[in-house]
């Protein structure tokens, strides 16, 4: 199915969110649980800024244009990317014009909301 392949810059960009959210689930399981730390194979600093390190190089992957956008939402937002699922944006809900969903070309641009600026793709 053809609705089922992600654009290339789009995956980068969940690979992203999905290594920002370890990286956050690091930081609160040492600030809650410093004993916790003995079961970890390697120092949680460490592990954070190994992390840290690989979210930097997929940045670096990105095309000049989405990534200067990533540059100025990611700091206020933990996620870049969101679902539109019946016309609305899972980022900010608000409901957002779809015409783009019979679109041929949907998958062939990242596209993003007008309305919050994030990433967003449309679930048919
Ligand atoms: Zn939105």
């Amino acid at each position: 199915m053809s609705n089922t392949l992600l654009n290339p810059q789009l995956s980068i960009l969940l690979e992203i969110q999905d290594m920002r959210a370890q990286l956050r689930e690091l930081g609160s399981a040492e600030g809650s649980a410093p004993m916790e730390q003995e079961h970890f194979n390697i120092d949680l600093d460490e592990a954070k800024q190994h992390l840290e390190e690989k979210i930097g190089e997929m940045v670096g992957e990105l095309s000049p244009q989405i990534r200067a956008r990533y540059n100025r939402i990611a700091p206020n937002r933990d996620r870049v990317v969101v679902p539109v699922i019946h016309g609305v944006c899972y980022g900010c809900f608000v409901s957002i014009p779809t015409a783009t969903a019979g679109d041929q070309g949907v998958h062939q641009v990242v596209r993003t909301c007008e309305n919050c600026g994030s990433f967003i793709y449309v679930k048919p």
